[in-house]
């Protein structure tokens, strides 16, 4: 099962609101929340400026819904027939090709608000200086509001090119003498760590669910985060292993002496990693919830509905205890390093199948 705490949700976004001091926010929640779910979402980010997703049914929900603030469709029309929906459904659009300006000038509906992607030098969506103030002007000159955004490839590292620095230089010279718009820069990792690259309106996403954007959970302790999404199970059953003993498909791990193994109802068809290694941390509860737990580790191959867990650590452990595969206890990036993944993809992977539980 997978709980989603909204009151995390809504102290996440007031922690960003500490760090942007007047910028406007654009809660993005594109692919369900990043596995938390957009009802979740819009349950704990109510006090968001807007919610940036990709996908127009989505943003149909949130209306439906009763959302009233902004939306933004942060790849914009991936095909013209929604051009109509998008600006009945009162989305703002993010403009990045050629095609888009097309769309736009037939349609002539200029109360659409634009957000034109410059392309700075990530090199994925966007145009690049020339085009950009090219197609601001034809935006401009047919009565559209044009905003500025771009996108940060390297906020989360130092080492990299192009950096934060040559991407800010590039937007400020391209906007440099353009009759109007906000600015729209930086994702969670410029936020954390680029405060000098915000712009007016901020994109922050896997920082509201309190998982780091470098991987790494130690780099946002600083931060005052809280983690969102606990994905929970228990524990099915026992096996008392004798000294040689092998577990599960491929017979992975070997028992060295004898031991107790945990076999946990979570598998990889639940979004658990199947090329998690073993000793992957499992937090087995302690006796009563309240009682902390412990780390345990993983042992032996992710299966599709199990995942097997050495219970050396909690002697006491049986049958129907609880156990916690990430969440308040274990940070997702804890788990995802172990299978050189990032906290990201293992959220947004949590699968249909998974209960999940809005508290
Ligand atoms: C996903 C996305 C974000 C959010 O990035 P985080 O690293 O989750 O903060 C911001 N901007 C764009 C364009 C995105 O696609």
């Amino acid at each position: 099962m997978a709980s989603i705490d909204t009151t995390a949700l809504e102290h996440n976004l007031n922690q960003v609101r500490r760090l942007v001091g007047n910028a406007h926010i654009w809660s993005v929640v594109k692919a369900r929340a990043y596995g938390h779910s957009l009802r979740a979402a819009l349950k704990g980010l109510s006090k968001t400026d807007g919610f940036a997703l990709l996908d127009i049914d989505d943003a149909r929900w949130l209306r439906e819904q009763g959302w009233t603030g902004r939306l933004l469709l942060l790849e914009g029309l991936f095909r013209y027939e929604d051009l109509a929906s998008a600006h009945d459904l009162g989305c703002d659009l993010v403009v990045h090709r050629e095609e888009q300006l097309d769309w736009l000038e037939d349609a002539k509906k200029t109360s659409l608000k634009l957000f034109l992607k410059l392309n700075s030098g990530m090199n994925r969506l966007g145009f690049l200086p020339e085009a950009y103030r090219l197609a601001f002007h034809r935006l401009h000159a047919l009565g559209y509001s044009v905003n500025h955004l771009s996108h940060f490839a390297n906020a989360d590292r130092v080492d990299r090119s192009p950096s934060v620095g040559d991407q800010m230089e590039c937007f400020t010279q391209t906007i440099e003498g353009l009759p109007s718009g906000e600015t729209c820069l930086a994702n969670s990792a410029a936020i954390l760590w680029h405060r000098n690259a915000l712009g007016d309106w901020v994109r922050p996403g896997i920082m509201l669910l309190g998982i780091s954007p470098t991987g790494i959970a130690q780099d946002i302790a600083h931060a005052g985060l809280k983690p969102v999404m606990t994905l929970s199970s228990e524990i099915i059953a026992v096996q008392d292993l004798k000294a040689g003993d092998c577990v599960g498909y491929g017979g992975r791990y070997q028992a060295k002496q004898a031991m107790r193994m945990g076999v946990v109802a979570c598998g990889y068809a639940d979004g658990y990693p199947r090329h998690a290694p073993d000793g992957s941390p499992v937090w087995v509860y302690g006796k009563s919830l309240e009682q902390t737990g412990v780390i345990c580790p993983l042992a032996g191959q992710v299966s599709m509905d199990m995942i097997t867990v050495d219970l050396t650590n909690a002697p006491w452990a049986q049958v129907g205890y609880r156990v916690e595969l990430w969440g308040r206890h274990l940070p997702v990036d804890d788990v995802a390093i172990k299978s050189q993944t990032i906290g990201y993809e293992l959220v947004c992977a949590i699968a249909p199948r998974v209960p999940v539980e809005i508290i």
